[in-house]
C-alpha cells in the first residue's frame, strides 16, 4: 500500500472525528507554550557587555574597505552597531517565529525530526506531522508582536545577549560572494563549472551591501542557559496545569538546547543595523499516556525538534528621492517626489546648493535658471534632532546625442599614423569630452586626441566614447604585414616610376 494511502487510513482509523488529533494537539500546544514561552526574561544588557563595558572610541563610520575580521573585532563591531541603533533609535518591530524542522510531510528530510516509540506510535506520529502546521503557527501566534516607532524605546524588548567571545563555538562575517558572470547565479565560493548555465571559470568575486554576521553560542554554554534557562520537569508539569492533565497522563519530560545563534545584518557603509535575529533549536522529549477517552491510545514517547526565532528588524529613517540624477535644459521645470521612512507628519526640507542653476520650493518642483552647470538638490528630514538626507545632481545643459567618426574602417602598415575625427552631436552639446579605446595595444594604440599608430599585423577596433551619456562609436583597423608594407612601398615607387615615364610628350 502506498504511503499516503496508509497514513490517512491510519489516521482514519485512529478517529473518525478529529477528536484524538484535537486533543492531541491542545496537549502538546499547550505544553510547548508553556515550557518555551514562559519566564524569559527581557532586558536590556548589550551583546558582549563583559567585554567592552565603555563605548569605543572610534568614529562609527569606518571605511567599508576594513571589514572586522577576528572574533573580538567582530563581536566588537557588532556591538558598536546595536549601540549605535539604539541612539539613533529607528523604527522597531520583532516578532516570534516557530517551526519544527523536518517533520513536514514535503520537506526532504520527512520524519527526521520526529520520534515517536510506543503503541500506535505510527497513527501518533501521523497526527503530530499533519498538526504541525497549525501548531506552528498557534505557537507563533501566542508570542506578542513588539514594535516602537521612530525615537521610541525598543530596548526593552530586546532578548537580552550578555555573553563575550569565549562564549561562541563560531563568529562569521560575511559580505563576499560569487557570482556567474554569465547567467548571474550567487555562490559562497567560486565553482569552476557553473551548475546552472554550465559556463567554465565564469564566477567573478562580489560584495554585498551588508555584513552577515554569524554567531554560534559553544555546546552547553554558561551564558546561552542563562539566556535561555532550561526548565525541570517538575516546573513544566505545573506550568501545564488540570488542561492537558485532564486528557494526558505526563511519563517524563525531558529538553535541550541544541544550538543558539545570532544573526545580525549590518550595513556596511552606513553601520546601521538591519537585523537581530536569534535562533534556537531545541530537543523535545515528552512522554504521555492517555486518560479518560483518549486511553485506547495507550503510553508514547514524542522527540522532535523546535525552531525559535525572534526576529528583531529595523527601520532606519530615511529620504528616497525619486531619481539620483536628472539632465535638464535652461529654463526648464520638474517635480521631484520623495519616499519617506519616517514619523508621520515628517516635513521635508527641500535646499538646492546653488540658485542660479536650480531653485526648489518646499513641493521640491525645480527650476533651471539661464546657466548651465551642476548643482545638488537636496531633501532633508529632521527626526529625532538627526538630519536625514538625500539628494539629486541636476546638471543644466545640452546632452549629447550622438557621436560620429570620420572613418568606420582603416588600413595601416606598421608604424603608419592616421588621425580619427570624433564629433558629438547636436554641436552645441554642452559636453563634448571624448575619450579613445583601443582593443589590443599590441596592433595598434590610439592617444588623446585620436591619433592613431599602427604597430603589428592585425586588426583591432578603435573607440571613442563620449563622456556624455557614454555614445560609442567605433573604427576597424586593420594592420597589414610587413609584405603588404614592402609591396605598398614598391607600389607608390613604380606609381613614381609611371608618372615619369608619362612625362615625355608623344609624338
Ligand atoms: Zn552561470
Amino acid at each position: 500500500m502506498p504511503e499516503k494511502e496508509r497514513e490517512s487510513k491510519a489516521l482514519k482509523q485512529l478517529e473518525e472525528s478529529n477528536a484524538v488529533r484535537v486533543w492531541l494537539m491542545r496537549g502538546v500546544v499547550g505544553f510547548l507554550g508553556l515550557i518555551f514561552l514562559g519566564g524569559i526574561a527581557w532586558g536590556a544588557n548589550d551583546l558582549l557587555s563583559r567585554e567592552s563595558p565603555q563605548p569605543p572610541a572610534e568614529p562609527l563610520h569606518e571605511s567599508i574597505l576594513d571589514p572586522p575580521k577576528t572574533s573580538t573585532e567582530i563581536l566588537s563591531y557588532l556591538n558598536e552597531a546595536i549601540r549605535f541603533a539604539k541612539e539613533e533609535r529607528p523604527k522597531y518591530n520583532a516578532e516570534t517565529v516557530f517551526t519544527f524542522p523536518g517533520i513536514e510531510e514535503d520537506s526532504p528530510a520527512e520524519g527526521e525530526g520526529l520520534t515517536v516509540t510506543g503503541s500506535h506510535a505510527e497513527k501518533i506520529k501521523t497526527a503530530f506531522r499533519l498538526a504541525a502546521p497549525e501548531l506552528e503557527e498557534y505557537l507563533s501566534g501566542t508570542v506578542q508582536k513588539q514594535e516602537t516607532e521612530y525615537g521610541g524605546d525598543f530596548v526593552p524588548y530586546l532578548l537580552p545577549v550578555n555573553a563575550g567571545a569565549t562564549d561562541f563555538s563560531e563568529l562569521r562575517c560575511e559580505f563576499i560572494y560569487y557570482r556567474c558572470e554569465a547567467c548571474g547565479k550567487e555562490e559562497g565560493e567560486p565553482q569552476e563549472v557553473c551548475p546552472d548555465c554550465r559556463a567554465e571559470n565564469a564566477y567573478k568575486i562580489a560584495y554585498r551591501d551588508n555584513y552577515t554576521i554569524t554567531l554560534v553560542f559553544a555546546p552547553d554554554n554558561a551564558a546561552s542557559k542563562a539566556m535561555f534557562p532550561p526548565r525541570s520537569a517538575e516546573e513544566v508539569a505545573a506550568l501545564l496545569g488540570d488542561e492537558v492533565y485532564d486528557r494526558f497522563q505526563a511519563r517524563g519530560i525531558t529538553t535541550s538546547t541544541d544550538q543558539i545563534t545570532v544573526v545580525a545584518t549590518v550595513n556596511r557603509e552606513s553601520k546601521k543595523l538591519l537585523a537581530l535575529h536569534y535562533q534556537k533549536k531545541l530537543h523535545v522529549g515528552l512522554g504521555l499516556a492517555g486518560k479518560a477517552a483518549l486511553e485506547p491510545l495507550g503510553a508514547f514517547d514524542l522527540e522532535f525538534n523546535l525552531l525559535e526565532e525572534i526576529k528583531n528588524d529595523f527601520t532606519w529613517p530615511a529620504v528616497h528621492i525619486s531619481e539620483r540624477e536628472r539632465t535638464m535644459g535652461r529654463n526648464e521645470s520638474a517635480m521631484l517626489s520623495v519616499r519617506l521612512d519616517a514619523p508621520e507628519g515628517a516635513e521635508v526640507v527641500w535646499k538646492s546648493s546653488d540658485e542660479k542653476i536650480v531653485t526648489v520650493d518646499q513641493q521640491g518642483y525645480i527650476k533651471t535658471g539661464k546657466e548651465f552647470g551642476e548643482a545638488q538638490v537636496s531633501a532633508t528630514i529632521l527626526v529625532n534632532g538627526r538630519e536625514y538626507t538625500d539628494a539629486c545632481a541636476i546638471s543644466v545643459r545640452i546632452p549629447a546625442e550622438k557621436i560620429k567618426l570620420s572613418h568606420r574602417k582603416l588600413s595601416l602598415a606598421p608604424e603608419e599614423r592616421a588621425q580619427l575625427e570624433a564629433v558629438i552631436s547636436p554641436a552645441k552639446a554642452t559636453n563634448q569630452t571624448v575619450t579613445w579605446h583601443t582593443e589590443d595595444p599590441a596592433i595598434a594604440t590610439v592617444d588623446k586626441k585620436g591619433l592613431v599608430t599602427a604597430h603589428s599585423p592585425g586588426t583591432v577596433t578603435v573607440y571613442a566614447l563620449a563622456q556624455d551619456g557614454y555614445y560609442r562609436a567605433s573604427c576597424v583597423i586593420t594592420v597589414k604585414g610587413a609584405e603588404a608594407w614592402h609591396e605598398k612601398n614598391r607600389l607608390s615607387l613604380s606609381s613614381g616610376w609611371s608618372a615619369r615615364r608619362k612625362i615625355p610628350p608623344r609624338s
